[in-house]
């Protein structure tokens, strides 16, 4: 028999990989969103336009006459980069905290036995370059520096809560930045990346990159086919605890400009504005993950390779530059 999932956020940047790469897996894929995807066609056997802050949006996004969905994998929120995640902390709580509220009470009465959660290294508590290795148990005592990791870890928390009083297996996994092609890039919602990527296209000959602070916070990027393959083997696994998901290459935010200046082949320098930064470094474990056999094959080199040439050709056809 065909396995039937559900995957909501289905219109988003990793929404969209996902059911793809469901539909590879062979599965007949329910995608669900607040709206259309932007920049793909969907690959989803059946998609509903639906906003999940509501309960009554929730069983509809689920219920498939008599039956219920194998796997319904949480994507959707109310979601940015760090200038989104600091100007809109309201949205982000109000919006995001609804759905999650919702979706895994209707998930856990409906019968669903399999639920994925996608939660964010923006869980954590800030850290310092070169502080040891963090595991997915030191998010407590939290201190998240952002109210989006704050909603994030409720959310977690109440998805584990219904994996004890209900039969419904839990799978959580916390993202470090992901990127790629078919993601938001312009707007104010577009993460550092694809920014990176739109300010590097839209620079003249000899110009100037911005870029938020001093470039020397740490971070790791993840590039989306990683991502989705880590999602798909945590979810068809027994691990019930949080796991990070992301690449084990840690970058400045200057060498991540460089790279993608280096890809571009362009004659651009950095330019250091002021600008909300988050948090000064990052440095997770990955040991859950690799346990099960996962670990990230694409380098930022690689990844930012696929991904600049489609932001390259978005800022062409909205801009002619
Ligand atoms: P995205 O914004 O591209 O996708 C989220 C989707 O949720 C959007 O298509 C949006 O329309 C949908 N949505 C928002 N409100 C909704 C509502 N009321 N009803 C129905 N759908 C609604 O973001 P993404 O980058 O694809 O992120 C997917 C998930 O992964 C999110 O939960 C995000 O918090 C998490 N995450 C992403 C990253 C990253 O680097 N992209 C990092 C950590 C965690």
């Amino acid at each position: 028999m065909m396995k039937k999932a559900v995957v909501c956020g289905a219109g988003g940047f990793i929404g969209g990989h996902l059911v793809a790469k469901l539909k590879r897996e062979g599965y007949w894929v329910r995608g669900v969103d607040i709206k259309e995807h932007e920049f793909r066609t969907l690959e989803a056997d059946e998609f509903r336009l639906l906003d999940l802050r509501s309960p009554e949006n929730c069983w509809e996004a689920l219920s498939m006459g008599g039956e219920v969905p194998d796997e319904v994998y949480q994507l959707a929120a109310d979601m940015g980069g760090m200038g989104f995640i600091h100007t809109a902390e309201c949205d982000i709580m109000h919006n995001s905290a609804l759905i999650n509220v919702h979706m895994i009470d209707v998930a856990a009465k409906l019968g669903v036995p399999r639920y994925f959660f996608s939660s964010s290294a923006c869980v954590y508590p800030d850290m310092k370059p070169g502080d040891p290795m963090m595991t997915e148990d030191q998010a407590i005592p939290a201190n998240p520096d952002n109210e989006y990791g704050w909603e994030k870890l409720y959310a977690e928390r109440m998805a584990q809560a219904y994996g004890r009083h209900y039969p419904i297996e839990i799978r959580v996994a916390r993202f470090q930045n992901c990127y790629g092609p078919y993601g938001t890039w312009r707007g104010g919602r577009e993460k550092a990346p694809a920014a990176i990527c739109r300010k590097v296209a839209m620079a003249e000959p000899g110009g100037v990159v911005e870029v938020w602070g001093d470039g020397k916070a740490v971070r790791g990027f993840t590039y989306v086919d990683d991502l989705v393959d880590g999602i798909y083997l945590l979810t068809q696994s027994d691990l019930q605890k949080s796991a990070n998901i992301g690449a084990d290459e840690y970058v400045t935010v200057n060498d991540l400009v460089q790279t993608v200046i280096d890809v571009s082949g362009k004659d651009v320098r950095i330019e250091h504005v002021d600008g909300p930064v988050g948090v000064l470094a990052r440095n997770f474990s990955k040991a859950r993950m690799n346990e099960l056999g996962w670990e990230a094959r694409i380098s930022l080199r690689e990844g930012i390779e696929q991904t600049y040439p489609w932001i390259a050709e978005q800022v062409r056809e909205s801009y002619g530059a």
